[in-house]
């Protein structure tokens, strides 16, 4: 399997998964997506994007929470 942008080398690791939802951050840790070596595109399974819907959506508890610094550039 190849980076569709790159052509690196891809493989399967464990990344965080961030989405602007809401008016906040949310963040779901440890989720299987296949990242290029070489670019850092990480690719998700449809599986996998349909299960976090499905936690973000149905509001599970979060494991964790954690304050998440905003900067302005300007
Ligand atoms: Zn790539």
């Amino acid at each position: 399997m190849k980076c569709d942008l790159c052509g690196g080398k891809i493989a399967r690791q464990l990344v965080s998964y961030t989405l602007f939802y809401e008016g906040q951050w949310i963040i779901v840790d440890h989720v299987p997506a296949n990242v290029c070596l070489q670019c850092g595109e990480k690719l998700f399974e449809p599986g996998t994007v349909e299960h976090l819907q499905k936690i973000i959506w149905e509001h599970h508890k979060p494991a964790k929470k954690i304050e998440t610094p905003v900067y302005e550039y300007a």
